[in-house]
């Protein structure tokens, strides 16, 4: 089921009116459902329950504390690429041991943070990290429980900008170093190897992709075996894509990609981690918003929002699609109007929308898009002085800010004039 829905002719998160939201709180605003975010961690884990595997949510998707606490108390793990989002993870109570740590660019200072917290796994990605990190550890008195980010050559995922498995990408070692950088890692006093780490992508919608990395990493699983080292884990990394609701190809249900991943990993003897973001948090969140003015011009039909491009960012960025609906839900018999949806942000990219059939708007109405728990709040700025969009966390009935939106003064505050100026 949907958790948000009509419910006498008005969207409700749950149990609550997202109109009392926006009157309490303001817009534009992200609102999420802890039952979807449950219901979806649900779906993915107990896929693998029969299985030895860590899912670890990503939490670049949506890291506010309070849904990574949300997560932990189900037992969630977390994937962090940041010493900030270390910081986030321990900070909402997931344990140490269930933080795998991604990324091409660790720096000493991050190892440190993650060596002393006594993380999981080091997902590497380079040599030069590799050596980085060995000496870090040798000086922390600690060994390094690594796996290599190995790069597929395989290419995958909803836009080029969210492909990474391909061999002109930045991320992993190159697939013809992999055995070379294990023999090197094998040599280091402050490095075990643990075992192979992979993520091809983002909004994959086909298993075909995954299935070939799985095959392909399986056959170097085999042959790192042969030469001595001891691979213990296998991480699958994320990207299983979501429904946005518009035509695209509706990706594989978590329940396939299980099978699948299960089918095609069954005698390799790892343990299994997962790297979920957008299917974790995608469909448990949306953002609210208000029209400002709608504007016709003669020629088009513009909803100008209170939400723009940098509290929302993926259809600029990734000329991604979001459903978007209006929050009271229209009359039985309207006639739909073609709007562009817009934010007031001074640029044309500031464009969430073309031509979107809605029920006839007016200024003050609310509007949502929908799945924009995931990438949304995570990716927002404060472009335009428009302070950070705030957040809420819906739970049945309840409702409770879990990020507060800034004020300027807050804004401000970071800010020096130098001395010549003061
Ligand atoms: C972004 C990312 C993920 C999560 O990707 P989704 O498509 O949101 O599942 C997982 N692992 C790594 C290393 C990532 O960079």
């Amino acid at each position: 089921m949907r958790h948000f829905d009509f419910k006498d002719g008005e969207m409700y998160a749950e149990d609550v009116p997202l109109s009392q939201i926006a009157a309490a709180v303001g817009t534009p605003v992200y609102v999420y459902s802890t039952a979807t975010f449950e219901r979806h961690y649900k779906v993915f884990s107990e896929v693998f329950s029969d299985v030895e595997a860590l899912v670890a949510y990503s939490v670049k998707a949506n890291s506010n504390i309070a849904v990574l606490a949300t997560l932990a108390k189900m037992g969630c793990g977390a994937d962090v690429v940041s010493g900030g989002e270390l910081i986030r993870a321990l900070t909402a109570g997931i344990p140490a041991e269930k933080i795998v740590f991604s990324g091409v660019g660790k720096t000493v200072e991050e190892m440190r943070l993650a060596l002393s917290s006594g993380i999981r796994i080091f997902n590497v990605e380079s040599l030069q990290e590799l050596d980085a990190l060995n000496r870090t550890a040798l000086d922390m008195g600690v060994v390094a429980p690594i796996a290599f980010r190995v790069n597929p050559d395989i290419s995958a995922g909803g836009h080029e900008k969210i492909s990474t498995g391909k061999a002109e990408n930045k991320f992993g070692i190159a697939w013809h170093s992999a055995e070379e950088a294990y023999a090197r890692a094998a040599a280091m006093d402050g490095i075990r190897i643990d075992g192979v780490d992979v993520h091809i992508g983002s909004q994959i919608d086909s298993l075909d992709p995954f299935r070939r990395t799985i095959d392909k990493v399986g056959d170097l699983i085999g042959r790192l075996r042969s030469a001595g080292h001891t691979i213990k884990s296998f991480d699958i990394g994320g990207g299983l894509g979501i429904p946005y609701g518009n035509n695209a190809k509706i990706p594989p249900h978590p329940s396939d990609y299980g099978a699948m991943v299960k089918e095609a990993t069954k005698d390799l003897d790892v343990e299994l981690i997962f790297e979920p973001g957008r299917m974790v948090s995608g469909n448990s969140g949306v953002l609210l918003s208000r029209v400002i003015y709608a504007k016709a011009t003669g020629t088009r039909n513009f909803l100008i929002l209170d939400a723009a491009m940098n509290d929302l960012i993926r259809p600029a960025l990734y000329d991604a699609y979001h459903d978007i609906e209006a929050v009271r839900a229209p009359g039985a018999d309207f006639d739909e109007t073609l709007y562009d949806v817009v934010g007031p942000v001074c640029e044309t990219g500031d464009t969430f929308a073309r031509s979107r059939a809605l029920p006839p708007m007016s200024d003050g109405d609310l509007v949502v898009f929908h799945t924009a728990g995931a990438y949304g709040a995570a990716q927002a700025s404060q472009y335009n002085t428009r302070p950070l969009v705030p957040e809420v966390m819906v739970n049945g009935e309840h409702y409770e800010v879990i990020r507060e939106r800034p004020t300027v003064e807050d804004i401000l505050k970071t800010e020096r004039l130098p001395s010549w100026l003061a």
